[in-house]
């Protein structure tokens, strides 16, 4: 089984009861959208061609060939860096935790919205960082609140300069904040000379195609950007990047270089490949319609089984891979954890969201890799467990 208390602790638990185990819990793409064949021919033509390239270490730097992929993914969503402000990463994990050890000082307080993705909170406090929630509201982190617990925090005496935020198709609630919070958000870090941290992986997931502009095309100068492959491509290449302001790029390029040397040529050069040969649309919009279709499913089945006026309050996402779901009556989601695995599903606990311990009235499903005809049992598992969990 899997053991792991760290980030991949929300892998699916697959191993639990064999493949009987309908998982709602990975976040994981759906790689069946993947043309392999073509990818094979690629990945085959790179070896026979530039293997001793691709083969090699690389420098801490995104290769030349690559950056047009890159700033094609960015553009999507109004976003852009120049080479010197890229640096490579094995994916916005590494990108965290390079950013935790290369930027912030230990002790340091760093800003989030609650719930919070778990990886990245366990990079900050990997590298000796302090937590702090940002009140929310319906659509997100407030940016009054982000300004009061700022001042706050500064006026005991602790250094308060880092913002971290995922802020479109959010792990693990789905949602987007509104392009008038983004700007007055930004206000507020301008305002308070905050570094914001932007963890975007999901951004370009939207069901109808439309993207909320990232926060880094409008503010560059303040914000740290993580861009992955990972849910664009496939996680598996690990690989993504960083754009930042050049003097932090620099910091960075050393730190990512002290973690790993190098990024992996390969895997830099297979998306090179991929990218020159059949661009990124195509790909993106079937994803897209994937996750819109699963979602969908998933949404009527919660509907049909879990209803709009029981316990259970969720709303429809746009875009992403997940659906949050809260228990009006609070408790601890853990108590329904025994149910489901006895009924063949399984979800994260909404308190592994949880910057101090909360959220555990939560859970969370992601619908993003599940087989399609295997989300209406899946969903029929979970009322039944969930149902089991409220009595017991
Ligand atoms: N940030 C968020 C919000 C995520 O959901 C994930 C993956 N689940 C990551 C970062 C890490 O992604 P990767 O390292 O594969 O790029």
């Amino acid at each position: 089984m899997w053991t792991t208390t760290g980030p991949a602790a929300e892998m699916p638990r697959l191993f639990e009861r064999g493949n009987d185990v309908i998982s709602f819990s990975g976040g994981l793409p759906d790689l069946d959208v993947l043309p392999l064949e073509a990818i094979s021919g690629q990945l085959s033509r790179l070896v026979r061609l530039g293997g001793r390239f691709a083969f090699q270490y690389a420098t801490p730097h995104v290769s030349t060939a690559l950056i047009p992929a890159i700033t094609d993914l960015m553009a999507r969503e109004g976003a852009g860096a120049a080479p010197e402000n890229l640096v490579p990463t094995a994916g916005s994990q590494m990108g965290l935790l390079a950013v935790a050890l290369g930027i912030a000082t230990p002790g340091e307080t760093v800003l989030c919205q609650s719930p919070a993705y778990p990886g990245a909170t366990a990079a900050f406090r990997t590298a000796g960082l302090r937590l702090c929630a940002v009140p929310g509201d319906a659509d997100g982190m407030a940016p009054d609140g982000l300004r009061e617990t700022v001042l706050r925090l500064r006026a005991e005496g602790h250094t308060a300069r880092l913002l971290y935020c995922n802020p479109t198709f959010h792990n693990p609630t789905g949602r987007t904040l509104p392009a008038a919070h983004r700007v007055r958000l930004l206000e507020v870090c301008q305002e308070l000379d905050l570094l914001v941290i932007e963890d975007n992986p999901y951004g370009l997931l939207s069901f109808d195609g439309q993207c909320t502009p990232a926060l880094q095309g409008t503010a560059p100068d303040r914000v740290v950007y993580l861009g992955t492959f990972s849910k664009v491509f496939a996680p598996g290449l690990r690989c993504g990047w960083i754009a930042a302001p050049a003097r932090l790029a620099r910091t960075l390029r050393t730190t990512t270089e002290v973690i790993a040397l190098s990024p992996s040529a390969l895997a830099q050069a297979a998306l090179t490949a991929f990218h020159q040969r059949a661009g990124w649309t195509d790909l993106i919009d079937t994803y897209r319609r994937a996750y819109r279709e699963r979602c969908a499913l998933m949404a009527d089945a919660l509907e049909d089984k879990l209803g709009t006026s029981g316990p259970w309050m969720w709303e429809r996402p746009d875009g992403g891979f997940y659906i949050w779901l809260r228990h009006r009556d609070g408790g601890d989601t853990g108590r329904f954890t025994r149910a489901a695995t006895e009924h063949g599903v399984s979800f994260v606990p909404g308190g592994h969201f949880g910057v101090d311990g909360e959220h555990s009235d939560a859970l969370r499903l992601s619908f993003s890799h599940v087989p399609k005809q295997r989300i209406a049992e899946g969903v029929a598992r979970l009322a039944a467990a969930l149902r089991e969990g409220d009595a017991r």
